[in-house]
C-alpha cells in the first residue's frame, strides 16, 4: 500500500508545473532563514491563487505579506516571492499551492538543535576533489609502505566516525564546489554553479531563492568567530560559499561584498585580485571599491606573506591575509622545484601555517568557533591529471588536520571533520618503473605482483618525497580524460596542460608533451568542449573526531552534514 501511495507522490509532482521553493523533501532547521517563492505556470492576477502550508494561509505561518510579480522577467508567467522567512516550530510541513484548478504540493521537514551544545569549536577541513586515491597515494608518499603495511597513518587515518557521502545535486547526478558546498552551508540542495540559492527561472544571477548559510547564521545567532582559510582564491566556489548566495559562482566581485558583509573574522587565502580596486594593477574589479582598505578601516590586521602573517596573528582579533592575486601556488612548486612559476609571490604560506594562525587568532573568542579550512589545490591540479602535484597538497592538507587535532587534544570541546566536496574518476594501479625492459612506457608500468613498491625517499622526514622524480613511482591513472600526451612522468617546469584550444574551440592533446621520450597521443573520452578531466560521481568519504561526531556514519546525503555541525554547535534558535 504504502508503495503505492508513493508512486501517486511522484505522479503528482511531475504532472504539475507549479514549481515551489525550498523543494520537496527540504530539511530546514527551525529559525534557520530562506526565500519562499512560488513560480507559476502561466500569468496569473494577484489574487488568483492560494498558498497553504499546514492548511493555514502562507501569510499567518510566515507572518509576511508575500510580492506578487504578475510577469516574472517577461517570462509571461507569475511568481510570489516572500525572502527572509522561517519557521519557528519543528516537525513536518506541507505546502499546498492551488492556481488555474491545479495543485501543487511539497513537504518540508524542520528540525531543532539541542539546547546544549556538544562541541564549543568545530573545524571543517574540505579537501577540493579529495578521493579515495589521493588519501592513499598521500600516505604511501608521505609514510611509506613495507610488506604491504603502512609505514605511518595520515592524521585523518585514526577519526573514529566515517561515512560516504552522496554529492549530487538539484539539476544533475555530477556535481560541482559550488553546489556541494553550498549543501554543507545550508543544509539545502542546489544546482551546479550556484551557492546559498535554489536554481529558479530568474535571470538575475543575485535574485534566486537564498538560504542562510552556517557563517551567516553563527553570525547571527551565536557569539562565536568565524573563520575561513583557502589556498583558492577566496571568492572560489567552497569559500565562497561559506557565506555567499549567486546562481553563478563567477560572480566574484559581488562575493567578495558578501564576505564584507559577512565579516569572518578570519579570511586567509588568494584571490585579493578581486579585493583591490580597479585602478590598481592586477585588479578584475569593475569599480574602485578598495576592499582591503574596508577591512583594515574596520579593524582588520593585513597580511600579505608568511612573514606578515606571523607577525600579526599574536596581536590580531580579526585577520585578512591576501597572499597572491589568484589561486595560491602548491606545495610541489614553492618547497621542492622551486620553479618560475612562484616568483610572483615568493614567500606565501602553507596551508598549514594559515591553519595555525586562524586557530591562533579565533581560539581568542571563549565562546568558540566555527573554521572551514580548504585544501583547494587537490582539485585545481587533479584536473589537469596531475597526480604529483595532487598528493603533494594532499599530504599539505593531512598536516593542516595534524594541526587541528592538536589544537583538539588541548581543546577537546572541539569536533573536527574532514572531507571533500566530490571526488575525481582517479586510480592508483601499480608502479611506474623506468628501469623495467621495454621501449615504450607502457611496458614499464607494473601491475600485481610485478609492480612491488615505489622508491619515494623522504630523507629529511618533512613528511613530503624529496622529489616526486624517482625511477620507481606511482602509476595514477584517470578514467576521464580530453586528448592528451601520456607522459608517465611528472611535470617538473609547471602543471600539466594535457589540453589546448584549437581554432574551431574544440580541446586537442597540448602538442608541448608531444616529444617528451615515450610519450604517448591518448584520445580523449569526454566531450572536445572539456579542457581537463572531471569531477566523477562516486561516493566521498567524509571521517570527523570530536564530540558531535558520532552522527557521521553510513551513507550520508552531503546536505545532512549541515545537520551535524547545527547539532554539534546547537544552531538555530539564538541561543545566546
Ligand atoms: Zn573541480
Amino acid at each position: 500500500m504504502k508503495k503505492y501511495l508513493f508512486a501517486a507522490a511522484l505522479l503528482c509532482t511531475a504532472v504539475w508545473a507549479d514549481t515551489i521553493y525550498p523543494i520537496d523533501r527540504a530539511v530546514m532547521l527551525e529559525g534557520g532563514k530562506f526565500d519562499f517563492k512560488v513560480e507559476f505556470d502561466k500569468q496569473l492576477k494577484s489574487g488568483d491563487f492560494k498558498v497553504l502550508i499546514n492548511g493555514k494561509d502562507y501569510r499567518e505561518v510566515f507572518k509576511k505579506q508575500g510580492v506578487f510579480i504578475a510577469n516574472e522577467d517577461n517570462l509571461s508567467a507569475s511568481a510570489l516571492v516572500i525572502k527572509d522567512v522561517s519557521l519557528p516550530k519543528e516537525g513536518s510541513y506541507k505546502v499546498q499551492v492551488s492556481a488555474n484548478g491545479k495543485r501543487s504540493e511539497v513537504s518540508w521537514q524542520v528540525f531543532a538543535t539541542p539546547q546544549k551544545a556538544k562541541a564549543k569549536n568545530v573545524i571543517l577541513f574540505i579537501g577540493d576533489g579529495l578521493s579515495v586515491a589521493h588519501r592513499t597515494g598521500a600516505r604511501i608518499l608521505s609514510k611509506g609502505i613495507t610488506e604491504g603495511k603502512a609505514n605511518g597513518y595520515l592524521n585523518t587515518d585514526d577519526f573514529p566516525y566515517m561515512a560516504f557521502i552522496g554529492t549530487s545535486g538539484t539539476d544533475s547526478i555530477a556535481t560541482d564546489s559550488a553546489n556541494s558546498m553550498s549543501a554543507y552551508m545550508t543544509g539545502h540542495k542546489s544546482g551546479v554553479n550556484a551557492m546559498g540559492v535554489y536554481v529558479s527561472r530568474a535571470k538575475d544571477s543575485l535574485n534566486h531563492p537564498k538560504q542562510e548559510t552556517l557563517g551567516e547564521l553563527i553570525r547571527r545567532t551565536s557569539d562565536k568567530s568565524l573563520g575561513i582559510v583557502s589556498d583558492a582564491e577566496l571568492e572560489d566556489a567552497t569559500p565562497a560559499a561559506v557565506v555567499s548566495h549567486t546562481r553563478r559562482r563567477a560572480d566574484k566581485s559581488e562575493i567578495v561584498g558578501m564576505f564584507y558583509d559577512v565579516k569572518p573574522d578570519v579570511i586567509l587565502g588568494g584571490g585579493s585580485a578581486y579585493f583591490l580596486p580597479k585602478s590598481v594593477p592586477g585588479s578584475k574589479r569593475k569599480d574602485e571599491v578598495n576592499y582591503i582598505e574596508k577591512f583594515k578601516q574596520d579593524g582588520y590586521a593585513l597580511a600579505t606573506d608568511a612573514a606578515t602573517l606571523k607577525e600579526v596573528k599574536t596581536k590580531a582579533d580579526k585577520l585578512l591575509g591576501l597572499f597572491h592575486l589568484g589561486n595560491m601556488d602548491g606545495v610541489l612548486d614553492r618547497k621542492f622545484l622551486k620553479n618560475d612559476v612562484t616568483k610572483k609571490f615568493p614567500n606565501q604560506p602553507d596551508l598549514t601555517e594559515m591553519t595555525a594562525a586562524a586557530l591562533e587568532v579565533l581560539s581568542k573568542n571563549k565562546n568558540g568557533f566555527f573554521l572551514v579550512v580548504e585544501g583547494a589545490l587537490i582539485d585545481k591540479a587533479s584536473h589537469p591529471l596531475d597526480w604529483d602535484r595532487a598528493l603533494y597538497d594532499t599530504i599539505m592538507l593531512d598536516k593542516s588536520v595534524g594541526i587541528a587535532k592538536e589544537f583538539a587534544k588541548n581543546n577537546p570541546d572541539t569536533l573536527i571533520i574532514a572531507t571533500g566536496d566530490h571526488t575525481h574518476g582517479v586510480s592508483i594501479i601499480g608502479t611506474i618503473d623506468d628501469n623495467k625492459a621495454g621501449d615504450k612506457m607502457r611496458e614499464k608500468v607494473g601491475v600485481y605482483a610485478d609492480a612491488g613498491f615505489p622508491n619515494y625517499e623522504d630523507k629529511d622526514k618533512d613528511g613530503y618525497p624529496d622529489t616526486p622524480a624517482v625511477s620507481k613511482r606511482l602509476a595514477v591513472f584517470a578514467n576521464n580524460f580530453p586528448d592528451y600526451y601520456e607522459t608517465y612522468r611528472p611535470k617538473l617546469d609547471a602543471q600539466f596542460v594535457p589540453a589546448v584550444q584549437n581554432e574551431k574551440g574544440e580541446y586537442v592533446a597540448n602538442a608541448a608533451y608531444k616529444d617528451i621520450a615515450g610519450a604517448v597521443f591518448r584520445e580523449g573520452n569526454i566531450p572536445s568542449n572539456t579542457d581537463t578531466g572531471v569531477h566523477s560521481v562516486d561516493d566521498m568519504v567524509v571521517q570527523a573526531y570530536g564530540p558531535g561526531g558520532e552522527a557521521v556514519r553510513g551513507y550520508m546525503d552531503n546536505t545532512q552534514l549541515f545537520r551535524v555541525i547545527a547539532d554539534a554547535l546547537a544552531l538555530g534558535k539564538d541561543k545566546r
